[in-house]
């Protein structure tokens, strides 16, 4: 039996014993949890105990944005030894399908996703997983920016299915914490400035820290208005769709340029619809982004070279023992809270 943040069901958390595998195979390592980040989709379970067609029926451990130490290996892995400090990526497919043969192993219909039903998660203070899906960090990455790996590669994602071309405007639509992060990774990939929009203005000021990243407060100015400004008439090279509300796709279109491109990230929560006839009259190219794969080294990569910071956006650190109070904290959604993060080691 080991600790864990235990979600009993909808609404309730327990921080308390419960049996976890805890048997190292052959291609497996043992990692030492040092830090893990509160997600959205981790407090979405707590609040409303699923998320689409994934439902909690049984309780379940809560955490998959976490890195740690590793203190055991099996037999047959190479690439990491005790001592190594790590970060893990959190789903795991099965190595023989199709999807892992094309290299599209995020959408392997097997995937096993810590702290999505019926996988736990990792708010416990040690977990087994594949040496594949584990990642070293260099010395001058802490374990609190190697938390932040995780949504920092759905950014990388992103930018990536975006396919970006030096010098390119974007568009972030969203300033949450996917959408400040596929920001940073918009300009990391080249683009020239990224202008994110949002209703909070706290959230856009934490974004506008960043060189290059411009805020766009909706409440003030049409998003549409402001880029065809900034754009002389023209529009966006790439809009990134971040916040999942289905009113983003009213004219969106107009703020993309003719020939360029929108990436689907934000994933409402009802079918939504968007103007065909307007995508189709800019020839504009849509791609769609689940999680991320093949992106968590060149994640560490980035915060390595001290290209992409983003320790300003851990809000707070909570120690283990009060991981209720961080989810409850989470729950509330205060515009100036972008990462809340549990800290299991001290
Ligand atoms: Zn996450």
């Amino acid at each position: 039996m080991v600790q864990a943040l235990v979600l009993e069901k909808k609404g309730e958390l327990s921080l308390r014993d419960i049996d976890l595998p805890q048997e190292v195979g052959p291609d497996d390592v043992k990692i030492a949890i040092d830090t893990v980040g509160v997600c959205g989709s981790d407090v979405h379970y707590y609040t409303h105990g699923a998320i689409g067609s994934f439902v909690v029926r049984e309780p379940m451990v809560l955490g998959h944005e976490a890195a740690g130490t590793i203190i055991a290996v099996g037999a047959n892995v190479k690439n990491l030894k005790v001592g190594d400090r790590v970060c893990m990526e959190p789903g795991v497919p099965n190595m023989s399908s199709r999807a892992t043969k094309l290299g599209i192993y995020n959408v392997d219909p097997d995937v096993r996703f810590w702290a999505t039903p019926p996988i736990h998660g990792v708010l416990t203070p040690e977990v087994v997983h594949p040496a594949a899906f584990t990642y070293k960090l260099p010395n001058n990455v802490s374990f609190a920016e190697g938390a932040m790996v995780e949504p920092f590669a759905v950014g990388l994602q992103a930018a990536t299915r975006a396919r970006i071309t030096p010098g390119d405007v974007a568009v972030v639509i969203g300033c949450g914490p996917i959408g400040i992060m596929t920001a940073l990774a918009a300009l990391a990939g080249g683009c020239a400035r990224v202008y994110i929009s949002d209703l909070s203005a706290p959230k856009l000021a934490i974004a506008g820290q960043y060189a290059g990243i411009h805020p766009v407060n909706i409440t003030e100015r049409a998003l549409k208005d402001v880029i065809a400004e900034e754009t002389e008439g023209w529009g966006a090279d790439v809009v990134f769709e971040a916040s999942g509300s289905p009113r983003a796709y009213d004219g969106i279109f107009d703020i993309v340029r003719p020939g360029g491109t929108l990436v689907l990230i934000g994933m409402p929560v009802e079918p939504t619809r968007f103007d065909v006839a307007a995508a189709i009259i800019k020839e504009a190219r849509i791609e769609t982004v689940f999680r991320y794969a093949n992106n968590f080294d060149r994640a560490v990569n980035l915060i390595a070279s001290g290209k992409v910071d983003l320790k300003p956006l851990i809000s707070e650190t909570f120690d283990f023992a009060r991981s209720i109070e961080a989810f409850d904290r989470a729950a509330k959604g205060l515009p100036d809270d972008v990462k809340l993060q549990i800290k299991l080691r001290g």
